[in-house]
């Protein structure tokens, strides 16, 4: 397994969003987590990351415990997370955006060749280049999220929420392109989503969240044909 993840706690002082979670994520696989507000979706991306402190568990990556190892060296190591609601830096521009997923990287990457991919992926990142990140829509900020997370070449990408706030177009438009990622680039992905169809629809399996545990999984065919997951996760009786 490229990442594993066993009995996750993370709290927040009396709070306990994750409470012994447990799930892994195989080399070329597109996973997701999937959980209704609150269930603790966010807080497990931050814990993989480093962004949060895990009270209790452990968290392996390639073989290796990093539970307690800094966000940066995380980074280094090829994990990157594209946060909710893209969060770009709003007064830098498009490009200057993309160059601070590339920042402090030990790793010398091919700048110019992995900027030439990106816009291949992403032409309007080309088209609007040289303007300020504020002044792209949502889901332009969205792809630029995205960009600026692969320019660093990661092993694992982590994706936070990427339809949240994105009309239904361009929730369609962005899950083909994590697909396409992950199929055609084999890229390996962690997705967490309330959007639950549109993230079953393009993962091989899931893991659904219920007040910071994990009370099913399995393929995301299974999961989407599941009488418990229409009703709760799919608005079908
Ligand atoms: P959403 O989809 O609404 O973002 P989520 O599934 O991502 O929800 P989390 O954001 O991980 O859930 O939150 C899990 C629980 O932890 C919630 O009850 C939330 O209120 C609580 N929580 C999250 N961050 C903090 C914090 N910094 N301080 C206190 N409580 C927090």
């Amino acid at each position: 397994m490229l990442l594993e993840v066993n009995r996750l706690e993370i709290s927040y002082g009396d709070v306990r969003a994750v409470h012994g979670a447990d799930f892994a994520v195989a080399e070329g696989e597109l996973v997701s987590i999937i959980g209704a507000n609150g269930a603790g979706k966010t807080s497990i991306l931050n814990g993989i990351m480093g962004l949060v402190p895990v009270r209790n568990g452990t968290v392996r990556f390639r073989g290796r415990e990093i539970t307690a190892m800094p966000a940066h060296r995380r980074a280094h190591e090829g994990i990157r997370l594209v946060p909710e609601r893209a969060r770009v830096f709003p007064r830098l521009s498009v490009y200057e955006n993309l160059l601070t997923g590339a920042y402090g990287l030990r790793k010398k990457i091919p700048l110019e060749e992995r900027l030439r991919w990106l816009y291949g992926l992403f032409p309007i990142l080309e088209e609007r280049r040289d303007q300020p990140a504020q002044t792209l829509s949502g889901g332009e900020q969205q792809q630029l999220a995205i960009a600026r997370a692969l320019i660093s070449d990661p092993k694992l990408l982590l994706v936070d929420e990427v339809s949240m706030g994105l009309m239904p177009k361009l929730v369609d438009q962005v899950f083909d392109l994590l697909q396409s990622l992950n199929r055609d680039h084999g890229l390996t992905i962690l997705l967490v989503e309330q959007n639950a169809r549109a993230s079953l629809e393009i993962s091989h399996r899931a893991y659904v969240l219920e007040t910071g545990s994990v009370v099913m999984e399995g393929p995301a065919d299974d999961l989407l044909d599941d009488p418990k997951i229409q009703r709760a996760y799919l608005g079908l009786v």
